[in-house]
């Protein structure tokens, strides 16, 4: 069954972009969705691998043009989004997308595809480990990383709004049980 939807969302650090990683390696027919986002590429991140990299103005643009399925302002003048041509690119090829994505944008995007989309949390075992791995992968500012853990505290009551909530305690359970789960939903 191809042209379905897995989304994973969780407050950042908690191994989402590892999951996912690992899941496109699956022979699961996915393909990543490449949101759009006007942040500066981090280390070795190439634009249209990672992400499609523009500047804020063209960012407004386009949403002006409404070409986003969705969109957040993560934090000021650092816009995310899915734009609704790579739904197109991917289900043309008569794939499943695959969406890395914030919590809000996770909702959002499961009503609008309801059961057409899995949405599934990825939970840190607590906030301080998650502050713990955010300094381990050492890519952000302490204000950055200050950020990100005020702000996972509001994600994390996002949780009850996805259909599924994996704790990412060991990553080799949390890997099997994500690709259970997909694997599930597909063959349905
Ligand atoms: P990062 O800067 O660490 O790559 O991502 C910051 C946050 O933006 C993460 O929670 C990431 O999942 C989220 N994000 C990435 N792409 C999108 C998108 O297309 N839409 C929304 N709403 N959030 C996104």
């Amino acid at each position: 069954m191809s042209g379905k939807l897995i989304i994973f969302s969780a407050p950042s650090g908690a191994g989402k972009s590892t999951l996912v990683q690992h899941l496109l390696k699956c022979n699961l027919d996915l393909e990543f969705s490449i949101s759009a986002t006007s942040r500066a590429p981090r280390g070795v991140e190439k634009n249209g691998v990672e992400y499609y990299f523009i500047s804020p103005e063209e960012f407004r643009q386009k949403i002006d043009n409404e070409e986003f399925l969705e969109y957040e302002e993560v934090y000021t003048d650092f816009y995310y989004g899915t734009l609704r041509s790579e739904i197109d690119r991917i289900t043309s090829k008569g794939k499943n997308i695959i969406f890395d994505i914030d919590v809000a944008g996770g909702v959002n995007i499961k009503e609008n595809f309801k059961e057409k989309a899995l949405s599934i949390f990825i939970a840190p075992p607590t906030l301080e480990i998650l502050h713990e791995r955010l300094k381990k992968r050492g890519t952000d500012s302490d204000v950055m990383i200050q950020k990100r853990i005020s702000k996972a505290n509001l994600e994390m009551t996002y949780a009850q709004k996805f259909d599924l909530v994996i704790v990412n305690d060991d990553l080799k359970i949390a890997k099997a049980e994500a690709e259970q789960a997909i694997k599930n939903f597909l063959n349905k």
